[in-house]
């Protein structure tokens, strides 16, 4: 039996269910909420994140993967707290969320110091994966890290080389944010692979943002899941262009290479709240269903195929158990 760990515990992997392999509860900026009264109101937003998990829950997800790491405002107490009060499988993970630099934390420890130093980073991401996060005993069960439009840069190298370590040392998947109209994920693959990471370990986030179904099939063919994950997200690409791109993928026989999600949050405070909702009006937990999966089906894509994006093996894949587990 392969056991997932989540904020209830361990979960067997074939009895996730339907799992949207990429939502955030919150996404925030932890010392903006901590010091702005008008800013947080930890009750109703707990209420509400509640409210809006259950909904999902009621449409027959019973799985989310949040991959909120250091960067942004993860705090499992928190999500646990919610959990408490939801019927749903949450999976955490463990890594750091950057673009560029290494948050300032990082910044005078380890390889920057001296590159024969080990980085702090894998030790502290190894603990949130075998001993558990914040003293919850909750276990993340996988690394994230980030590659976007602007590539590989010194920080960013340093935490995916700190995620493959932690990779190493644990057997933990791996989930890269990356951006697919430049092809980062060709470079996700060259430096991972450099650092003992099988693409078969590996999600690659936000594939979906493309509708060049050759690259795509490129890196599914090297061994990726590919995240066709931010349904909603209208304004980097419109659901029809991201409905035909699965289309032609299932087509192509690529079903199995694809994880949905939408990448959204009951709470981000990367947005004016007051423009959110007209800006990205499709961007919430109940878009899949509510416009995706019926467009997927009318053109043609099978209940089968759906079942292999939704629940099938990909998905157990990217949230498969650490070895230790
Ligand atoms: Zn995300």
């Amino acid at each position: 039996m392969v056991m997932v760990p989540t904020v209830r515990g361990p979960v067997d992997v074939t009895a996730l269910g339907t799992t949207f392999m990429h939502e955030h509860v919150f996404v925030l900026t932890a010392d903006v909420q901590q010091n702005y009264a008008d800013e947080w109101d930890e009750e109703s937003r707990v209420a509400d994140a509640v409210a809006r998990l259950t909904e999902l829950r009621g449409l027959g997800v019973e799985t989310i993967v949040d991959p909120t790491v250091v960067g942004l405002g993860r705090n499992i107490p928190r999500i646990a707290r919610i959990n408490q009060q939801v019927d749903i499988n949450i999976v955490v993970a463990t890594g750091v969320y950057t673009y560029h630099d290494v948050p300032f934390f990082f910044y005078h420890r380890g390889p920057a110091l001296d590159p024969n130093m080990p980085d702090p980073m894998v030790d502290l991401f190894v603990r949130d994966l075998t001993e558990g996060i914040a003293g919850t005993g909750i276990k993340a069960a996988l690394l994230k890290c980030a590659v976007d439009h602007d590539g590989m840069n010194p920080g960013v190298e340093r935490v995916l080389k700190a995620v493959a370590a932690a990779h190493r040392q644990t057997g933990a998947p791996i989930m890269v944010h990356t951006h697919p109209g430049t092809k980062r994920g060709l470079e996700v693959a060259a430096l991972l692979g450099e650092h003992g990471v099988a693409p078969q370990r590996v999600q690659l986030a936000h594939s979906g943002d493309t509708t060049d179904a050759d690259h795509l099939q490129q890196l599914a063919d090297m061994g990726f899941l590919l995240g066709m994950d931010r349904f909603g997200i209208d304004t980097v690409l419109g659901t029809p262009d991201r409905v035909a791109t699965i289309v032609e993928m299932c087509r192509r026989g690529y079903a199995g290479s694809m994880v949905l999600s939408h990448d959204a949050a009951c709470y981000l405070d990367w947005v004016d709240p007051n423009i959110l909702p007209f800006g990205l009006p499709n961007w919430h937990y109940r878009h899949i269903h509510e416009a995706v999966l019926p467009a997927l089906r009318e053109q043609g894509v099978t209940e089968e195929q759906i079942a292999a994006m939704l629940s099938g093996p990909a998905s157990a894949r990217a949230v498969r158990s650490c070895r230790h587990q």
